[in-house]
């Protein structure tokens, strides 16, 4: 399978290329040439598979031209080794909980995915690999977790200065070895552009092999599809039935962008709803027509402050830039820090369920839009003791147990390097590591 750019201005690439380079020689973003579609038959049969199962069928989908078949199931069941439950938080809403992965938040399956798919591409390379990842908290930890100590590869994280969680600070900050990390004196956006401009550097890309681990890159973005496609198996097997309306708690777009390839394979969604924070920049797009990116806030769900959301380019493509269209799939919501609050501790005081405030963002938007007859899905995205204080504020001191996984992190010391957003300093440090 071919992929080409979002900006059409450069031929078609491998995938070996497309995960390799990250991002096309024209700054658009790879997208697949062809989307393949399941038959009745797959459905039928759906929910007796289970998550890995599902995953590696999705897979061959996307990656079976071009992964021999025993290489791919061996990369999703390694990948995978952990399960993505529906739980029912009231009447017919339910929590997909994407955070039993080894960091606890739903990049743990692009991270780990994407880790070794770059690993079999790059077997027999003679020359050392550079993976830039640009983190709004937790795909630093998820894209490090995958790389660490593998031979060949280093991994710079870069990340907005005090705008992540301590948690997820120490996630990528202490574990050292091939894996640095960059603290940035800016926002998200500033790292992801820092990470951009790196790509189109020509000077860096003659000195070094560089590549990307955020959702632009294919093999991060794509293998996001398998919760979709767990979601509806589980319900099935659960025996609830309904029309599957998916609210996605979204920053950069990946997540959801993947939940619409999932559609274009045959998945029956009836809608996807965007859960936005205050960086609303697509829930304007879906009510005006206009997309204006624009500087990023801090809020509480800070995986989602995104101002230029990456993804928005392969969403317009899916759907040749129809407004029209796009609306037809998908609505829009957005909601204040206040109101995140407030939803994170009415359903732990009347459902007795502890949402982190991005599931929290999922769940109203779902609660706000879901209509009769149909039933909804939203994605947890992170464990809620990744963002501790802002929990123990909402629900009271102590109401928050830290999982064994997130514990082992906090013993160990954070180490970083400081940079300004310049480009020119990013650049120095790489040229003279
Ligand atoms: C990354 C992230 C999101 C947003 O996902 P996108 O694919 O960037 O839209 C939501 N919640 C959490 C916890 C995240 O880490």
């Amino acid at each position: 399978m071919k992929y080409f750019s979002t900006n059409h201005t450069v031929p078609k690439v491998s995938l070996m290329e497309a995960v390799i380079k990250g991002l096309a020689a024209d700054n658009g973003l790879f997208m697949p040439e062809r989307i393949e579609e399941f038959d009745a038959n797959f459905f039928e049969h759906i929910h007796q598979m289970s998550f890995q199962e599902i995953s590696f069928q999705v897979a061959k989908k996307f990656f079976g031209d071009d992964i021999p078949e025993e290489i791919l199931k061996e990369l999703v069941f390694e990948t995978l080794n952990f399960d993505c439950p529906i739980v029912k938080v009231n009447d017919s809403v339910y929590s997909l909980e994407l955070f039993h992965g080894p960091t606890m938040a739903f990049k743990d399956v692009g991270g780990r995915f994407m880790a070794r798919m770059l690993g079999y591409f790059l077997k027999g390379f003679k020359k050392e690999v550079n993976v830039l990842v640009a983190t709004s908290g937790d795909t630093g930890s998820a894209v490090a977790n995958g790389f660490f100590q593998v031979p060949g590869i280093k991994v710079y994280v870069l990340y907005p200065k005090g705008l992540v969680s301590d948690i997820q600070e120490k996630q990528f900050t202490t574990l050292g070895n091939n894996i640095t990390a960059l603290e940035i004196d800016g926002t998200f956006d500033d790292c992801q552009r820092l990470v951009k401009l790196a790509f189109l550097d020509e000077e860096l890309n003659d000195a070094l092999v560089l590549t990307s681990a955020n959702s632009i890159n294919v093999a991060r973005f794509l293998p996001q599809a398998f919760y979709y496609f767990n979601a509806y198996a589980r319900l099935r097997e659960a025996g609830i039935k309904g029309d599957l309306v998916f609210s996605v708690p979204s920053g950069n777009f990946g997540n959801l962008t993947a939940g619409l390839f999932a559609k274009f394979m045959g998945l029956p969604v009836k809608r996807f709803i965007a859960a936005n924070n205050s960086n609303d920049i697509v829930y304007n797009y879906l009510q005006t027509g206009k997309y204006k990116p624009r500087a990023s806030v801090a809020t509480i769900a800070n995986a989602m402050d995104v101002g230029a959301p990456s993804n928005f380019a392969r969403i317009l493509e899916l759907y040749s830039k129809s407004h029209q269209s796009i609306c037809g799939d998908m609505v829009g919501y957005r909601y204040s820090d206040g109101e995140i609050r407030e939803t994170m501790k009415q359903v732990f005081e009347q459902e007795k369920y502890m949402l982190d405030p991005h599931g929290a963002i999922g769940y109203r938007a779902l609660k706000a839009d879901l209509k009769e007859g149909e039933v909804g899905v939203f994605l947890e995205t992170a464990h809620p003791a990744k963002f501790t204080e802002t929990v123990e504020s909402v629900l009271g001191n102590g109401t928050v147990t830290l999982p064994e996984k997130l514990a082992a992190f906090m013993t160990s010391e954070k180490k970083s390097v400081g940079m300004s957003t310049e480009f020119d300093d990013f650049k120095k440090f790489l040229l003279n590591k």
